[in-house]
């Protein structure tokens, strides 16, 4: 199974990128699953992921946010203040969001350093107001991409979009749960390494056909006659984003004997089974779509909840681990409703863990995440 295009594609992405920026191709710098793809590929612009995952540029940004920050707000623009990360550095600008406060409040400093443009995202989903507010604030992102590429976004090209990135969104999510087979040999860091990518592809286009392939590997392997079933609690991630850095629960928990077969968080399935209406006004569709991701900025964020029931049943799990970052109040204050809702509602055991980027925590992580499997089991 070739799994190299994802478990190396931040070697990829910077040799794409750095022929796309010789070419003269734009880079947008987002932080956001909100952040419409669609549009910004369909004004000839690459979106590329610059949320921070490691630990050591916190130090840096902590010279200018409060240490209560969460991590990934700190270590995002710790990156950006010391030019440290290649993907920030070939950005010509940043598309920000009003998400959380402490994102809203980093970015009046990130302006600084780079042009950015700022999307205001109403924080509730589900009234008329709400979804005009953000459809207007698609039109101002429309008219700030234009300004940066020179280029119109036509009907045809978004409906385009559209079409490719809703493909993009189905591929995966088939793809996890082929991947979260009880004989499955991928590991959930090669699963998060799949997932983490498509926020990465230069070419979208290439990234589907890397899916379809790996699929078809999977499909392959399932036909052998000699594969067992592995033995082992099988978990659901939700909570803050996780990636290449900052997947220490996810490494602890598999080396625990568990198995991370669903993550529902943004830098995995979150989102993913929400496509865009591919008929009518392509704007109001996307701007439908976008609105309804279930993130912890949104009050009431019941599709949180709806989406962790689905998915909680179709990879078939036996429990959920939170994973909230210190300092992110929006999901550590959900995780109370949440873990309500799981232990009477689903009837799953449910634990929250509430960590940094750090490792000075590691053994107490593993002695909490060692107890809820033995709970879990
Ligand atoms: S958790 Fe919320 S704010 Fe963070 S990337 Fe996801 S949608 Fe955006
Ligand atoms: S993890 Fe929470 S606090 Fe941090 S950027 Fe995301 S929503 Fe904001």
């Amino acid at each position: 199974m070739d799994l190299k295009p994802f478990i190396s594609f931040s070697e990829y992405a910077i040799a794409e990128l750095d022929e796309w920026n010789r070419q003269g191709g734009k880079i947008a710098g987002v932080y956001c699953i909100y952040a419409p793809n669609e549009l910004i590929r369909a004004a000839g612009i690459v979106p590329v992921s610059l949320c921070g995952k490691k630990q050591t540029p916190i130090r840096d940004a902590e010279k200018d946010l409060p240490a209560s920050f969460c991590p990934l707000i700190k270590s995002s623009y710790g990156y950006a203040v010391t030019d440290t990360c290649p993907f920030f550095g070939f950005s010509d600008f940043i598309i920000a969001e009003t998400t959380c406060d402490g994102k809203k409040k980093m970015y009046e400093l990130m302006k600084e350093i780079r042009p950015l443009h700022l999307m205001h995202l109403p924080h509730t989903q589900n009234s008329p107001a709400a979804l005009e507010y953000w459809i207007s604030g698609l039109r101002e992102l429309e008219e700030f991409l234009y300004a940066q590429s020179g280029s119109k976004i036509t009907e045809s090209a978004l409906k385009a979009e559209i079409r490719l990135q809703n493909e993009i969104r189905k591929e995966l999510y088939d793809l996890m749960i082929l991947a979260a087979d009880r004989r499955s040999p991928l590991t959930a860091r090669e699963i998060l390494a799949v997932q983490e990518s498509k926020s990465f592809s230069v070419y979208p286009e290439t990234y589907l056909d890397q899916l379809r392939k790996l699929k078809s590997e999977l499909e392959e392997y399932y036909t052998r006659t000699d594969l067992t079933e592995k033995k082992g609690v099988r978990i659901l991630l939700t909570g803050c984003p996780v990636g290449k850095g900052s997947e220490k629960a996810v490494t602890i928990a598999e080396e625990l004997g568990a198995h991370v077969v669903c993550m529902e968080n943004c830098s995995g399935l979150k989102g993913l089974t929400l496509p865009v209406d591919e008929e009518g006004d392509p704007y109001e569709a996307i701007a439908r779509r976008y609105l309804q991701v279930p993130c912890s900025c949104m009050t009431p964020n019941h599709g949180r909840e709806e989406s962790i029931r689905e998915l909680a049943a179709v990879y078939e799990v036996d429990a959920i681990i939170d994973l909230t970052w210190i300092g992110c109040h929006t999901y550590n204050a959900e995780s109370t409703t949440l873990g309500r809702f799981v232990e009477r509602e689903m009837g799953l055991p449910f634990l929250h863990i509430e960590t940094d980027y750090s490792e000075s925590d590691a053994e107490q992580l593993r002695t909490r995440i060692e107890a809820f499997m033995e709970l879990a089991e």
